[in-house]
């Protein structure tokens, strides 16, 4: 075992290839780890159209990848807490040790922080390096389709769980798969109302199936309505802006109770003007969001996992990653929910 095939962004140009690399060496710190599934994030969409972000971050040449689930087949000799056959997702930021946040724990505030996948190699390979450090062992409760995609739904679960939802009446807008698994844990931990709001009536629809929310199609309804007829008389009290959408987010504000609270992960493209004497008069507080509380955020994902938390649904397409050309084709359609490549079939 010396080469293995892994995914490329082998050129300064739109695609990924697929091409046979060295299988990576491990340092004494670091497992190995055997692939066995992945998913495609909009993240990686953005590597493979190679805009203008992806162009600024990206070093080429670069295995892409950040969402996994596989089985540590070796490990660094200072390794003791792990075990050779545990199977595992992880954390896919990379962190340092010198920042003031990460040397009072704070991890997932660390400016230091790099991203497999990004800026270094990534998951869409046969086999992961990755320090010990980032392994999240994975119970056999949940099995390696969802595995794959607790980096997303950790940013669900960060994002949903920013504020106290117990009893709230909650807003998110943006029907995407992160939107749809915040709008089913939000449901798990015990919303009142839980309304998602977005322009793509396959992605409502797929909310719908997820979580008992209330997709609400703003290209063809008044959200108005649907907030009077569920009886808030002042709006909604947290939001959740999954969108990067300047209109979603006036509208959301425009829905707050006074004193409401917003988490924001969506990105809005380059700068957009804000209209922030209404939140000022509406004494809203704003709280953006990035990657997962590392490990809190995936203590109480998998916590909730174990205890029903359901969002296998999300998941609308399985490939053997000899197919990932229309594995991306369907994430660039926009109207697939995650979509999950399998390591275990080889690559042709
Ligand atoms: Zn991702």
């Amino acid at each position: 075992m010396d080469s293995m095939t892994a995914l490329v962004k082998a050129r300064p140009e739109p695609g990924l290839w697929m091409e046979t690399r060295p299988v990576p060496d491990i340092g004494v710190d670091d497992v190995l780890i055997r692939i066995h599934k992945t998913g495609i994030c909009g993240t990686d969409v953005h590597i493979w159209n190679w805009d203008d972000w992806a162009q600024r971050t990206v070093p080429v040449p670069l295995i892409t990848g950040h969402e996994f689930a596989g089985e540590i087949v070796a490990m660094g000799r200072d390794v003791t807490d792990l075990a050779i056959g545990q199977r595992c997702s992880g954390e896919g930021h990379l962190i340092g040790h010198r920042s003031r946040q990460a040397r009072s724990g704070k991890f997932h505030l660390d400016p230091e922080t790099r991203g497999i996948g990004v800026n270094e190699p990534g998951a869409f390979a046969q086999y992961l390096r990755l320090p010990a450090f980032n392994v999240v062992p994975l119970p056999d409760v949940i099995d390696d389709e969802i595995g794959a995609i607790l980096d997303p739904l950790g940013n669900a679960v960060h994002t949903a769980l920013s504020f106290d939802l117990v009893g709230e009446d909650v807003l998110i807008a943006g029907a995407g798969p992160i939107g749809i698994m915040a709008a089913a844990v939000a449901r798990h931990v015990g919303a009142r109302h839980v309304v998602i709001t977005d322009i793509n009536p396959d992605r409502l629809a797929l909310a719908a199936q997820v979580a008992d929310v209330i997709p609400v199609n703003v290209a063809t309804e008044d959200l108005r309505d649907v907030t009077h007829r569920l009886k808030m008389t002042q709006g909604y009290d947290v939001g959740m802006e999954m969108s990067g959408s300047q209109a979603a987010l006036d509208q959301m504000v425009e829905s707050m109770v006074m004193g409401g609270r917003i988490a924001l992960l969506g990105i809005p493209p380059g700068k957009s003007p804000v209209d922030w004497s209404r939140i000022v008069f509406k004494a809203i507080t704003i709280k953006g969001v990035y990657g997962r509380e590392i490990f809190e955020t995936w203590y109480k994902m998998i916590a909730m996992l174990e205890n029903g938390l359901d969002v296998r649904r999300v998941i609308t397409h399985r490939f053997p990653v000899a197919q990932y050309q229309t594995a991306f084709d369907v994430m660039r359609s926009g109207r697939s929910g995650k979509v999950v490549l399998d390591w275990t079939t080889p690559a042709a």
